[in-house]
C-alpha cells in the first residue's frame, strides 16, 4: 500500500506565550496535506493496514455532509487504490456540499441514509447489489478505536515534543486524545477541549481505548460559551478573525477554533501555571469553514 505523500508539520510560537509567561507553540498539522488535512490521515492510517493485510478492497464509513473524516478517508483510499464508499447522514439534498463533492471527486461512492437509519448505522441493503459484502472493510464513524488511537499516537513522533508539559487538542471523538495520551512523556499531561455541548459519556469513551494506568494523564475542560457541536457563537467568530490578523493561524469553527479559544483562557486565567509549556495540536478541518456564509471569517 502506498503511503500518503505528507508534508512535513511545522511547529510555531503564539505571541500569547510571551503575554502569559509562558511558551504556547502549535504543531501545524493542518498543513500537512491540502484534502487529508490535519488529524485524520493518523487516525485512518493503521485502519488502512488492517484492511490491506486482510485484502479487503473497499473501506466503508458514516459521516456528515461536511465531514472531514469522509473527505479524509475518501483520498485516503483513492491513493491506496481502494475504493471508498461514504454512508452520509440524511436525505441526499439538491446541492452537494463542498465537502461532499470533493469525497465524490475523490472517487467515493455516497450513500444517503435518514437520521433514523444513521442513528443505527444501518448499511442500506443496495450496497450488496454493487459490492461483495467480504470485501467491505468497516471503518467506524470518526475513525473512533484503538486502531485509531494509535495512528493518533503517531502525531506526537513527528516533531520533537518531549520539552512541552501540556498538549492541547479538541476532542469530537476523543480517538485523537487517546492516541496523545498513549504517547505523551511521563511528565506530560493531556488537556482535551470537547466540541460537543453535552459531553456526557466522553470521559469514559477515550478511556475505553487506553490502559487504566494512562487514564490520569488526561483531562477534559469544557468551554461553555462558544455553542454545541458544528455550533458558533459571534464571539468565537471574533476571535478566530483576530486569531488570524495577529498570528497568522487559520482556525475551523467546529474544533480548532474552539481549542485555541479555550487555550487563551487557560493561560490568560492562570489555570496553567506560568512557566507551562503548552503544544496545541491544530488539527487541520479547515475545509469544514466552506459551510458558513462568505465573508463570515477575513481567511
Ligand atoms: C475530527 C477532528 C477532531 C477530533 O478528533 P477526534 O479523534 O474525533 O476526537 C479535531 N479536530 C479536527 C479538525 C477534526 O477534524
Amino acid at each position: 500500500m502506498r503511503p500518503i505523500p505528507l508534508a512535513p508539520p511545522r511547529i510555531e510560537s503564539l505571541s500569547w506565550g510571551h503575554k502569559f509567561h509562558t511558551t504556547a507553540d502549535v504543531l501545524r498539522l493542518d498543513g500537512v496535506h491540502p484534502i487529508v488535512s490535519g488529524n485524520k490521515w493518523f487516525k485512518l492510517q493503521y485502519y488502512l493496514a488492517e484492511a490491506g493485510a486482510l485484502g479487503k478492497k473497499i473501506l466503508l464509513s458514516f459521516g456528515g455532509a461536511y465531514s472531514n473524516h469522509i473527505v479524509a478517508l475518501a483520498a485516503a483510499a483513492r491513493v491506496a487504490g481502494l475504493t471508498s464508499i461514504g454512508i452520509i447522514r440524511g436525505e441526499e439534498p439538491a446541492v452537494l456540499s463542498p465537502t461532499l463533492l470533493d469525497a465524490r471527486s475523490e472517487g467515493m461512492d455516497l450513500r444517503f441514509i435518514s437520521r433514523s437509519d444513521y442513528h443505527q448505522k444501518l448499511i442500506p441493503a443496495s450496497l450488496s447489489e454493487r459490492y461483495d459484502p467480504k470485501d467491505i472493510y468497516f471503518i467506524p464513524e470518526g475513525g473512533y478505536g484503538r486502531t485509531g488511537a494509535r495512528g493518533a499516537a503517531t502525531i506526537l513522533q513527528l516533531e520533537d515534543t518531549s520539552a512541552y508539559t501540556h498538549i492541547l487538542a479538541a476532542v469530537g471523538t476523543g480517538t485523537m486524545l487517546a492516541g496523545l495520551t498513549l504517547a505523551c512523556g511521563e511528565r506530560q499531561q493531556v488537556i482535551g477541549i470537547p466540541v460537543i455541548k453535552n459531553p456526557g459519556t466522553l470521559v469514559d469513551e477515550i478511556r475505553a481505548l487506553l490502559p487504566a494506568d494512562r487514564w490520569e494523564k488526561f483531562r477534559l475542560i469544557n468551554d461553555h460559551r462558544l455553542g454545541g457541536y458544528a455550533r458558533f457563537t459571534p464571539e468565537l467568530i471574533d476571535f478566530m478573525n483576530g486569531l488570524y490578523a495577529e498570528e497568522g493561524i487559520p482556525t475551523d469553527f467546529v474544533y480548532t477554533g474552539k481549542l485555541f479559544h479555550a487555550a487563551h483562557d487557560l493561560l490568560q486565567s492562570g489555570a496553567l501555571p506560568a512557566g507551562s509549556r503548552v503544544l496545541l495540536i491544530h488539527s487541520g478541518g479547515l475545509q469544514g469553514n466552506r459551510s458558513l456564509t462568505k465573508g463570515t471569517l477575513i481567511f
